[in-house]
């Protein structure tokens, strides 16, 4: 099998493709195929349209090993799963005894009978098999089809598309079937501050090559640059062994942008470094970054712990403009740390907006870390929404600080 299991998800509904509701079972189920090794090639949304959905299963297995399906499992005319598994695989519809007596069961401990319309959802492709569902009305569909030249056999499961009843009958009665992708798989993330995404590849020099194991892909959001590092192999020790051999390369590349891994934040890893060498930090914050700074570091109370004092300051003066304001913040940061008994300050500027040429209008801010004696500003002005403006000016900030202490830490 090489070392990929290709799968492939299918999401059938109507209401999915009009607008109406969102897919989120192809999300969902695209984690637990890839944390059990599988890699998912492809996520197809169809209307409850039978030719469509015919058509697509066939394609389906021909390209991979496993597709999952959701929806179109239901008991009204809508609902076609079942008649396209038969008629895309050659085979009649059969009623399943022992799925129906299941039914009607269902229907009797709610206390109803059950309406004529139901049996149907106790048909399956003649060589399928039912999966029970002890969720909910709609059994699912296994069903095992030849492939192509490069894989033998192609699993396909239906299941229903509510989430409630889908996840429990994957996790008890699908997933045990596809245990066997042969694959490993370990993934990280590293996570970088200070570069954009395509200095991140640059940078990387070639890690980021499609068909590379391990695979490197980059992420952005709100100015983190997300590394995803996934490796495949037939062991989990090879597989993390080499997830380990690119995370190194990457650190060795990116040096100090990268700042942490997962799901780590700027703030709280700033925060840890400050509580770590027992410092702490006045934020005094203008429109530019307008209190974020402080949101974030009171989200919990460790890392608010670090806080001196936090202030946001609608105007810096009387007469500070943003031309003046590094000189304003220096003399103000002067007295400062012999007046208060704290070791940093993050500062950040006014907001002036600018008409730059061709139309572009710039939003123009600064932000400053101070020390006794030291002042070092950076220049945060880009285009854009304010929110993500005071993000990215906010990350700036804690970035400088960051720094400065990880270099601190590892001297
Ligand atoms: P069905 O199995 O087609 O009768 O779907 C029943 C209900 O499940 C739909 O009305 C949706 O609310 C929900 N549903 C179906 N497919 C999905 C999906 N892919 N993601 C999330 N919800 C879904
Ligand atoms: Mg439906």
């Amino acid at each position: 099998m090489g070392t990929t299991a290709h799968a492939e998800i299918i999401a059938i509904g109507t209401e999915l493709t009009c607008g109406s509701k969102l897919d989120t079972n192809s999300q969902w189920l695209s984690r637990e195929l890839e944390s059990l090794g599988w890699t998912v090639m492809r996520h197809t949304t169809l209307p409850d349209e039978l030719e469509l959905i015919i058509e697509e299963l066939q394609r389906a297995a021909k390209r991979s090993q496993a597709v999952l399906i959701t929806g179109g499992l239901g008991p009204t005319l809508d609902d076609l799963t079942r008649e396209a598994m038969a008629a895309a695989f050659h085979q009649p519809l059969v009623r399943d005894d022992q799925s129906l007596q299941r039914i009607e069961a269902m229907f009797t401990a709610r206390g109803r009978p059950m309406p004529a319309r139901n049996v149907v959802q106790a048909d399956r492709p003649e060589q399928a098999t039912a999966i029970r569902n002890d969720w909910g009305t709609a059994p699912g569909i296994m069903l095992r089809v030849p492939g192509n030249n490069t894989h033998q056999h192609c699993l396909l499961a239906a299941m229903p598309g509510v989430p409630a009843e889908m996840r429990p009958m994957f996790e008890h009665l699908i997933r045990p079937h596809l245990l066997d992708s042969g694959i490993q798989m370990c993934r990280t993330v590293i996570r970088t501050f200070g570069y954009g995404e395509s200095e991140a590849e640059r940078l990387l020099d070639g890690l980021t090559a499609r068909g590379r194991n391990p695979e490197v892909g980059i992420t952005a959001s709100e100015a983190v640059i997300s590394l995803w590092v996934t490796a495949r192999a037939a062991s989990a020790e090879t597989a993390r062994r080499m997830c380990a051999e690119t995370e190194l390369q990457i650190r060795e590349r990116l040096g100090m942008a990268v700042f942490g891994e997962g799901d780590a934040e700027l703030h709280d890893v700033t925060a840890e470094l400050l509580i770590s060498s027992g410092q702490s930090l006045a934020l005094l914050e203008g429109a530019a970054t307008g209190g974020q700074m402080a949101m974030w570091l009171t989200e919990n109370s460790a890392t608010a712990s670090v806080l001196h004092e936090s202030l946001v300051l609608p105007v810096w003066g009387p007469d500070c403009r943003l031309e003046t304001w590094p000189q304003y913040a220096r003399d103000l940061m002067q007295g400062y740390f012999q007046a208060h008994s704290c070791d940093w300050a993050l500062l950040s500027s006014p907001v002036e907006d600018q008409q730059a040429p061709g139309g572009v209008s710039v939003r123009r801010g600064m932000v400053a870390l101070a020390s006794a004696g030291e002042l070092e500003t950076v220049d945060v002005s880009m285009s854009g929404n304010l929110a993500i403006f005071r993000q990215r000016a906010a990350r700036t900030a804690l970035n400088l600080l960051r720094k400065q202490l990880q270099s601190a830490k590892s001297s």
